[in-house]
C-alpha cells in the first residue's frame, strides 16, 4: 500500500521548514505520496488580516511561484526518491466563532481560489479544476485551545455532498463522529514542525499516480490509516 500525507505546511505559510527541506524530510522516510497544503488565509477579518500581515497566507500573487515552486520539488522528489507530490492548498476559514470556522483542502489545485468566497464557490471551483475536496480537522480536537473548526460538520447535511474526504485523524487525534457518519475518510499530520512527521497517515492500495489516488479516496475503497511512529 502506498504510505501518504495528505496535509503539510511549509515556510510558504505557518509550516517551519522550508519546501525542499520537507520534501527529504518525507522522502527519507520512505513516503509514497505527500501534498504540500500551505494555507490560503480569509482576508475578511482581522484575524485572516494578521495572517496575511505575518505572511502566513499563500496569495494571489505569489500562488505561481508556490505552484512553480511544488512542481520543481516534485521532479527532485519522483527522481530521488520515487515519492509522488502533489500540489494543494488549505482554505483556511478563521472566524472568532469555532461554529463559523472552518478549513479545506484543496488537493491537485491548478487555479488560485481565494479564502473569503463563500462554501458554494470554492467547491464548484475545485470540482472545475478536478481538485480534491477535503475537510480538514472537522470536530475537537486536543490541541487546540479555542480554535477548533466546526462548521463543516455543523452544516454536513448541507455540505457533505461536495466534500470528497473528511480527516478521521489529524496529527494524535482521532475523529470517530466521521466514521460513525460513515463518510469517505483520510488521515493525515497537518504537518508544520520536523516532529509532526510522526502522526496519523493513510494509507492507499491502489497504483502511484495521481488520478488512481484521487479515484481510491473518492471511491474510499483500500484506504486505512496508521500511526506513524519512530
Ligand atoms: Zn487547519
Ligand atoms: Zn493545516
Amino acid at each position: 500500500m502506498l504510505l501518504c500525507d495528505f496535509h503539510i505546511h511549509t515556510t510558504y505559510s505557518d509550516g517551519s521548514v522550508q519546501l525542499s527541506k520537507t520534501v527529504d524530510i518525507f522522502g527519507q522516510a520512505g513516503f509514497d505520496v505527500i501534498a504540500i497544503t500551505d494555507h490560503v488565509v480569509n482576508g475578511d477579518n482581522p484575524l485572516g488580516k494578521l495572517a496575511h500581515r505575518f505572511k502566513y497566507s499563500v496569495t494571489s500573487d505569489n500562488f505561481n511561484q508556490y505552484m512553480c515552486h511544488i512542481k520543481e520539488e516534485a521532479k527532485r522528489a519522483y527522481d530521488k526518491y520515487g515519492m509522488l507530490v502533489i500540489s494543494g492548498i488549505e482554505i483556511t476559514k478563521n472566524h472568532y466563532s469555532i461554529d463559523d470556522s472552518a478549513h479545506i483542502l484543496i488537493l491537485d489545485i491548478k487555479e488560485f481560489i481565494p479564502a473569503c468566497l463563500n462554501y458554494e464557490e470554492i467547491f464548484l471551483r475545485a470540482k472545475r479544476q478536478d481538485a480534491l475536496i477535503v475537510a480538514c480537522h472537522p470536530h475537537y480536537m486536543t490541541r487546540t485551545m479555542d480554535r477548533d473548526t466546526l462548521y463543516l460538520w455543523k452544516n454536513r447535511e448541507k455540505y457533505a455532498r461536495y466534500i470528497d474526504a473528511w480527516e478521521i485523524a489529524n496529527r494524535d487525534d482521532i475523529f470517530n463522529v466521521v466514521g460513525l457518519e460513515k463518510y469517505p475518510h483520510l488521515a493525515n499530520s497537518d504537518f508544520h514542525k520536523p516532529k509532526h512527521l510522526f502522526s496519523w497517515k493513510t494509507l492507499l492500495n491502489c497504483v502511484n499516480d495521481i488520478d488512481s489516488i484521487k479515484q481510491c479516496i473518492r471511491h474510499n475503497k483500500g484506504v486505512a490509516m496508521t500511526l506513524f511512529r519512530n
